[in-house]
């Protein structure tokens, strides 16, 4: 399997900048490039990321998803002056043409298509790509946002087209609904079923002050049961930041460890393959900080303790909800949602200071065909470890056990988001392959591919949401209901 870890920045895209005095647009500067790279500097992370140049995105490339009017418009730019510049802006919703901008805008395109390129070829195993301008709010005849030309949605139809997949997966953590990518897939029937686009999404004039349980959950409750379902063969996220503590413009509560463990979360999916493209992202120190603990986890550093009380606001459980109603139609994971389960009852074994789950993982894991694991585990096991917060992950396992390799390894490598990452395997089991692969998910190896999805029993769903309403009071990552509000959760399946 690949190894390393891309880095593409290009001090070029940093004059992009604005001329003129605009209140919206004057927080997105030039030093969002630069000083993330200097904070990855002092961190001593670039020297250990593999360099990857820049380049320009050709014409043909921009309108694999633009227009050529809008490719014009954009071109037409380089030679204009500053009066000119303002008025093409002013045709725009908050965005702003500097003659540079076309130049800064085809090497957003190309960063993320050399990232992409790298990933795909093997030359490197993840990576991430710091550009300007952004692109998600960008639209196939239109500027927005600050964004010009779509990236993320331009890489994935490159990656298409290019190395011929058939599933790829884009996750969108920006506190901003990224319009643009949805619009530009949602109108264009090429698409359908190609891609998977996940936009947790928060509409900050009704609601503030979301946190890292908040993203966790909802992570654990729906974007990664989905991702499995969906089974990627490439993960691309619209890297934004403004989620982020102290940012002014998501007002949200999201320490940089956050961005770990959902980093984390991803490189378990497509095989590791996984290209990270920055977004948004307006308080230099927030955003510096975020974007190393990204690149940290992407080299395969231990992922950081969260901080801070393991429970999820009542909006977010209630647009958790909202979600996994709305998109029951379409997931086999989702399929026994909302059915009155039987009564069951189990006991957690809770001694001291040690929260043993060899009760849980028994009784939940037993003749745990095909993806009742995958219910299991995110829907009870990780919440629940996630609740708990321990310094210390154990996991022993038995020559009676009746989880596959590939089980037991992904969820090594999931545990590894908890204690800092402090974790050992006691095996009793003398088989070579298990050991092989235990080990390979140790190192931050990507687990064993588990071959075409099986959707969950119906025994198994009704155990674990009866397992959820018995403990949620308790540990309270558990929810994913409660009442219905109008908090924005966008996921679309195109
Ligand atoms: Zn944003």
């Amino acid at each position: 399997m690949a190894s390393g870890t891309a880095l593409i920045y290009d001090e070029e895209m940093t004059t992009h900048k604005l001329l003129w005095s605009d209140p919206i647009c004057d927080i997105e500067v030039p030093e969002r490039l630069s000083s993330s790279y200097e904070q990855l500097r002092s961190y001593q992370l670039v020297e250990r990321c593999v360099h990857v140049p820049a380049r320009e995105g050709s014409e043909e490339e921009i309108l694999l998803v633009h227009s050529l009017e809008h490719l014009e418009v954009a071109k037409s730019t380089q030679t204009m002056n500053e009066e000119e510049l303002k008025r093409v802006s002013e045709n725009y919703d908050a965005f702003f043409f500097h003659p540079s901008t076309f130049h800064c805008a085809r090497l957003a395109v190309g960063a993320t298509l050399q990232l992409v390129d790298a990933v795909m070829s093997g030359k490197v195993r993840n990576g991430m790509a710091l550009v300007r301008p952004p692109g998600h709010h960008s639209q196939r005849n239109a500027a927005n946002g600050f964004c010009l030309f779509n990236n993320v949605a331009i890489a994935a139809e490159y990656a298409k087209l290019k190395y011929g997949l058939q599933r790829i997966l884009i996750v969108d953590w920006d506190v901003h609904h990224g319009q643009g990518t949805q619009y530009i897939f949602e109108e264009d029937p090429r698409f359908e079923g190609f891609f998977f686009f996940f936009n947790a999404s928060v509409s900050h004039t009704f609601q503030v002050g979301m946190g890292n349980s908040d993203y966790l959950a909802a992570f654990f409750h729906v974007l990664l049961p989905m991702a499995f379902e969906f089974d990627p063969e490439l993960v691309i996220v619209s890297s934004g930041y403004d989620s982020g503590i102290g940012d002014p413009e998501g007002q949200m509560n999201a320490t940089p460890e956050v961005f770990s463990h959902l980093t984390h979360f991803l490189m378990q999916l497509a095989n590791g393959k996984l290209c990270v493209i920055l977004e948004g992202g307006y308080h230099l120190k927030s955003l510096g900080e975020s974007v190393c603990m990204t690149v940290k986890t992407l080299l395969g550093d231990p992922v950081p303790q969260i901080t801070g009380e393991m429970a999820p606001c009542l909006s977010a459980v209630e647009s958790i909800q909202n979600v996994r109603a709305a998109h029951k139609p379409y997931w086999k994971w989702l399929a026994y949602e909302g059915k009155s389960p039987f009564c069951f009852v189990l006991y957690l074994e809770i001694w001291g200071f040690i929260f043993v789950l060899t009760n849980l993982l028994l009784l939940l894991l037993k003749d745990a065909e095909g993806n009742d694991f995958f219910s299991a585990v995110l829907g009870f096991i990780l919440p629940v470890a996630y609740s708990y917060q321990p310094n210390l992950t154990v996991i022993a396992v038995g020559p009676n056990r009746s989880l596959g390799i590939s089980g037991i390894s992904l969820l090594v490598a999931l545990l590894q988001g908890l204690a800092e990452s402090r974790i050992f395997a006691v095996i009793e089991d003398t088989e070579i392959s298990l050991m092989q692969s235990v080990a390979k998910a140790l190192l931050g190896a990507s687990t064993p591919p588990f071959g075409i999805y099986v959707p969950p029993t119906q025994e198994k769903v009704n155990k674990i949401k009866a397992l959820r309403d018995q403990f949620q009071q308790e540990w309270k990552m558990l929810q994913c209901s409660g009442k219905l509000s109008d908090f924005i959760f966008n996921s679309y399946i195109l």
